[in-house]
């Protein structure tokens, strides 16, 4: 089965000893695209940093994270949006809202998803966004809805710097159904991780079958979100497969027709970056 892995930190300290080794066996297990996006400005750097090493990773996204909202002031977000003009970058992100552990004040929180959403609608980048609540809860996934629509996504903002390509992608998608078809509406894609597999987090099987073919993407976010079966202190982009099986059974579709997919889904929405 042919795979992407479309968010994976190997910008990550767990992965400084043998990024080489874990892209090599990503390869291996048939990962075709590795997308890596930053948190905040060190990590948007390293990604950079990463993609002059190996040249096999798709593209690097730059942004900051609901977790890094409250610590990157201005000057560093400058900084950051300047990177977001390098050809290598493909995203913008990841950023969004966790109102579960709330690591950063909801406020900041809101005012940090904004500045990202303005940079990815002036440079054409898809914004890559996180989005979790409290278990039972939904008060991140409807207050990322309303700021994406005040942003103009869904409308002719979204239209003219996109065109018909998706101006967001839903990154480790959680969150009733409801939400998840109110973000396809706004143009979103939707990327499945190992979080699918979670307690909690049983409405990702039926989003799964609703989203549109060419709308679909899968994803590690490695080192975190292991699906079952893969190391649990650390997960890795090869195992990928596991979730991108699980998506392929929850749609009743074949592997080899899903990944294929897959791919040809990770290049229009990302493009590809130059080597
Ligand atoms: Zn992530």
């Amino acid at each position: 089965m042919r795979l992407v892995d479309s968010h994976c930190h190997l910008n990550a300290e767990q992965f400084a000893g043998d990024a080489a080794e874990v892209i090599a066996a990503a390869g291996l297990a048939g990962v075709e695209r590795i997308l890596v996006p930053g948190w905040d400005e060190a990590s948007s750097i390293a990604a950079l940093a990463l993609i002059g090493r190996f040249p096999r990773l798709a593209g690097v996204a730059v942004g900051v994270h609901p977790h890094a909202a409250a610590e990157v002031d201005p000057a560093a977000w400058a900084r950051i949006a300047a990177l977001a003009a390098d050809r290598r970058v493909v995203a913008i992100g990841e950023t969004g809202l966790d109102f579960d552990r709330m690591w950063s004040p909801a406020d900041a929180q809101l005012a940090n998803l904004r500045r990202n959403l303005a940079l990815a609608l002036a440079t054409g980048k898809p914004a890559i966004l996180h989005c979790r609540s409290k278990v039972g809860e939904r008060d991140a996934q409807d207050a990322l809805l309303a700021e994406m629509r005040a942003a103009g996504f869904g409308g002719e903002a979204s239209r003219d710097a996109f065109g018909s390509r998706p101006p967001a992608i839903l990154h480790s998608v959680s969150g009733p159904v409801d939400y998840v078809e109110a973000a396809l509406e706004l143009g979103c894609a939707v990327s499945v991780s190992g979080l699918a597999f979670r307690r909690g987090e049983e409405a990702t099987a039926e989003s799964v079958r609703r989203v549109a073919a060419e709308r679909l993407l899968v994803e590690t976010d490695a080192p975190y979100l292991s699906p079952p079966g893969a190391p649990r202190r650390r997960n890795e982009p090869e195992w990928v497969r596991v979730t991108a099986r699980w998506v392929a059974d929850c749609r009743g579709e074949d592997p080899d027709e899903l990944g294929a997919q897959l791919v040809a889904n990770h290049d229009r929405i990302f493009g590809r970056a130059p080597v």
